[in-house]
């Protein structure tokens, strides 16, 4: 007998016959003899409209109230399915964040978990139940109903798989496994079976949306065991194993490069003919925090008359604020000129064997130029190599690095 967490995202609850199917599934564990919580997200679509109403009344509208209105549809699809388990004849309760309690901090429309009481759902879950809970909400201090940002049922899964010391956390989504790059680029892809917490964190950070950033951060600090796998495909009597998301000490074949990904969501922007001083970069990066606006690459170039360029990236959405920022500060730093490019594409490669090998960004560059590809930033980390290229040439980058680094399946 184990403790399991199951988690259903919003394809897998999309309709009564997709929560019909994760009821089958759910009740094959318990029949199996494992103790069950489940976490669902909203039907797909759902969440899209509630922040929708709300932001259609008023752009403005309080975090607070957004809050009661967007954590309703993890509500309504908890109750069906625990309704359709107890029609299955399977014993199942619905939980809400505020019933268990899941407190949160008062970061309204994007809160942190702060702690989860697990002691009523491990007694229900004694008691031969299933605890359905519905993800992606909280309780902050107050009494007042929080979420957790786009995406947060997969954490709200791995929070609770860490407070209940359930064996893993299975995420069932509409993909059966993280891939070695994304499968509609390059057919070739393959599905890892696994791949390391860090791996993971950088995948997920660049571009590779299989699940919410926050949720892996949590699992590889509380050591949560999670399966990423499809709710879509079955095999007789079981599913098909996903990819594991585990310590780097598990993974025994350690390659070089497991995966790349690519993000579209970044834009380019250019301080021209700035003075090179001190001071100059804490301007110019204090007004962009002071704006809520989050920077990734970052380049200065060489002074040659006393004045230099700074080129960095921030996310497609914050190109305005951003503008807005750097305007205020124009006669601060005296610029001549502010570019501005969002038809950039960031392409990653990632990998724990790059901290023991060396030429592996150079296998990317050389790779990207006899595309004739131009490299227009470069960042790495420990585990990462990234490149901001021109957007039109996403699809033959990947494709080339994918090849490049031997990931091509036979
Ligand atoms: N329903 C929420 C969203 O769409 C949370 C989730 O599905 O993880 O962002
Ligand atoms: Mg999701």
């Amino acid at each position: 007998m184990a403790r399991i967490v199951m988690k259903f995202g919003g394809t897998s609850v999309a309709d009564l016959d997709r929560i019909r199917n994760v009821a089958q599934r759910v009740k094959r564990e318990v029949d199996a003899g494992n103790q069950v919580a489940v976490v669902v997200s909203a039907m797909s679509g759902v969440t899209n409209q509630l922040v929708k109403y709300c932001t259609d009344l008023s752009p403005l509208h309080d975090a607070r109230e957004y809050d009661a209105v967007v954590a309703t549809g993890e509500q309504v699809t908890s109750g069906l399915l625990a309704i359709e388990l107890q029609r299955l004849g399977t014993d199942a309760r619905s939980w809400q964040g505020w019933q268990i309690p899941i407190q949160t901090d008062d970061a309204f429309g994007k809160a942190r978990i702060d702690g989860i009481d697990g002691s009523a759902l491990l007694a229900s879950l004694n008691a031969g139940q299933v605890a359905v809970v519905a993800g992606f909400q909280g309780v902050a201090p107050g009494n007042r109903v929080a979420t957790l940002g786009r995406g947060g049922s997969d954490t709200s899964a791995v929070a609770l798989a860490a407070a209940l010391k359930a064996e893993r956390c299975d995420i069932y989504t509409d993909v059966d496994g993280v891939y070695t790059t994304d499968p509609r680029i390059v057919p070739k892809a393959r599905k890892l079976a696994k791949i390391s917490y860090e791996e993971m964190l950088e995948l997920a950070s660049v571009g590779a949306k299989v699940l919410q950033t926050r949720s892996v951060e949590l699992a590889m600090n509380e050591r949560v065991r999670v399966q990423v796998l499809s709710s879509f495909q079955d095999i007789p009597g079981g599913d098909i194993p996903g990819t594991m998301v585990v310590d780097e000490d598990e993974i025994v074949e350690k390659q070089n490069v497991s995966g790349v990904a690519y993000s579209r969501d970044d834009a380019k922007m250019t301080v021209r003919h700035i003075k090179d001083r001190p001071g100059i970069a804490a301007t110019i990066f204090g007004a962009l925090a002071a704006a809520n606006v989050n920077v990734d690459m970052i380049v200065q170039n060489l002074g040659a008359d006393g004045t230099t360029d700074m080129t960095f990236t921030v996310g497609k959405a914050d190109l305005p604020r951003a503008h807005e920022a750097l305007g205020a500060i124009q006669s601060d730093i005296g610029y001549t000129d502010l570019l501005e490019d969002p038809d950039v594409a960031k392409i990653s490669v990632v990998g724990v064997g790059m901290r023991s090998h060396a030429g592996i960004a150079n296998t990317m560059f050389r790779a990207l130029a006899d595309k004739g590809i131009n490299i227009q930033v470069i960042s790495t980390s420990e585990i990462k190599v990234s490149v901001l290229i021109a957007a039109e040439y996403t699809e033959l980058a990947v494709r080339a690095l994918h090849t490049a680094y031997g990931l091509d399946a036979a």
